[in-house]
């Protein structure tokens, strides 16, 4: 079925449950592309998705819960990513601009001068419209244009997600690039790929976005699959710039975010007066983080920041999710270790189940195995009492 149509008076009183989610004065946290890369890569998580539409800390939340997460950058990472993508930026981008057209568009004309227009505005939106305003100029200007952190919406689960690229560039032909810029080296021309993906699934959701702004103007510009990385070459405080395909990412990205579950439905779901605000008692968390339904998994860990809550639970609760997705899927409808042990050892399951069958196949060899070692260790044994 699909879903019921957004209405103004709908998303405002999806905004106001939201917003009592949160909990009363709790500013929202804003998504950023890493945290949608991240979600997207952990589809079938009520809890995470509800959370993170409503702008929830998580970060504050996990810490409130008694589990702090294990994430962040240092202040210095973060200093020295600054000062690198200002030194990118220089000149009016006229560097960037630079690599652009060498990586992407040889056949381009030179950029003669760096146009960057001014993106202020207040608030998210308002800096989301002027954004599409300045994209659709740069378009009908023709030459480069540079645009230095603009926002652009993307609709996450119902409600939208505010995202800010390092920069997008308008090339001469109309159509645009997303630029990522980043503060691990890229030595001899490569990065490591684990960092290259990360940021490639990044910037498949900035594209992603683009798309939904291009897609309002007639005729809509080409947003560009090919994006440019620009990482410190060796070491250096100098840029190397490589182009990264991220049709793949945009495709399984595009997938994944449109199975999210919709967040005004497990929403409606959660009993009256749940509230999120790490300023309540841990046991009061606790009951409302446990109201919303969740699929742990060990990838968690490198992705979500309520990870070391949400495995504990998974762990006393014996759920085989702990276990990884693929024993997991492995198992079918076996859901807890106690279950899976039970099977193998024929209390219950049905014998006719290819998962119970296999189960009891592998506790018949390991039976066997066993009783082989403990035959032949006898054997030996008797061996060396009898010279
Ligand atoms: S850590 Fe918990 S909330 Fe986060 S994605 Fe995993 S199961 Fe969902």
């Amino acid at each position: 079925m699909p879903p019921p149509r957004t209405t103004p008076q709908r998303a405002k009183a999806l905004r106001h449950r939201l917003a009592e989610l949160r909990g009363p004065d709790v500013p929202a946290k804003a998504l950023d592309a890493r945290a949608l890369a991240a979600l997207a890569a952990n589809p079938g998580c009520s809890r995470r998705a509800l959370l993170d539409g409503a702008g929830v800390n998580k970060a504050a939340l996990a810490s409130a819960l008694g589990s702090p997460s294990a994430f962040g950058q240092s202040q210095f990472a973060l200093t020295r990513g600054n000062a690198f993508e200002a030194r990118v930026k220089a000149d009016g981008g006229a560097e960037l601009l630079r690599l652009v057209r060498e990586k992407l568009d040889p056949d381009a004309e030179p950029p003669e001068r760096t146009y960057a227009p001014d993106l202020t505005a207040s608030g998210p939106e308002g800096r989301t419209a002027r954004t599409a305003l300045a994209l659709r100029e740069a378009v009908e200007a023709g030459g480069w244009t540079l645009l230095d952190h603009p926002m652009l919406a993307l609709d996450v689960a119902g409600s939208p997600a505010f995202l800010e690229p390092d920069a997008v560039v308008v090339h001469p032909d109309g159509s645009w690039t997303v630029v990522e810029i980043k503060s691990f080296p890229m030595l001899d021309g490569s990065a490591d790929p684990a960092k290259v993906g990360a940021a490639a699934r990044q910037a498949a959701v900035y594209v992603l976005a683009l798309e939904e702004v291009a897609a309002r103007l007639d005729p809509a510009p080409e947003v560009r699959h090919r994006v440019l990385l620009v990482c410190p070459k060796d070491f250096s405080n100098l840029p190397a710039a490589s182009a990264v395909d991220i049709r793949k990412q945009r495709a399984v990205t595009a997938r994944q975010l449109a199975r999210l579950t919709r967040i005004e439905e497990i929403a409606a779901g959660l009993p009256e007066g749940t509230c999120f605000s790490p300023e309540l008692p841990a046991e009061q968390l606790t009951a409302a983080v446990e109201a919303v339904p969740a699929t742990y998994a060990p990838e968690c860990l490198a992705a979500c920041e309520l990870a070391f809550h949400c495995r504990d639970r998974s762990r006393t609760a014996g759920a085989v999710t702990s276990l990884g997705r693929a024993v997991r899927a492995e198992l079918g409808g076996l859901t807890t270790v106690e279950d899976v042990l039970a099977a193998a050892r024929g209390e219950s399951g049905d014998p006719d189940d290819p998962a119970v069958a296999a189960l009891r196949r592998a506790a018949a060899l390991r039976a066997e195995a066993l009783a082989e070692a403990a035959e032949s260790r006898s054997g030996e044994l008797r061996g060396a009492a009898c010279p």
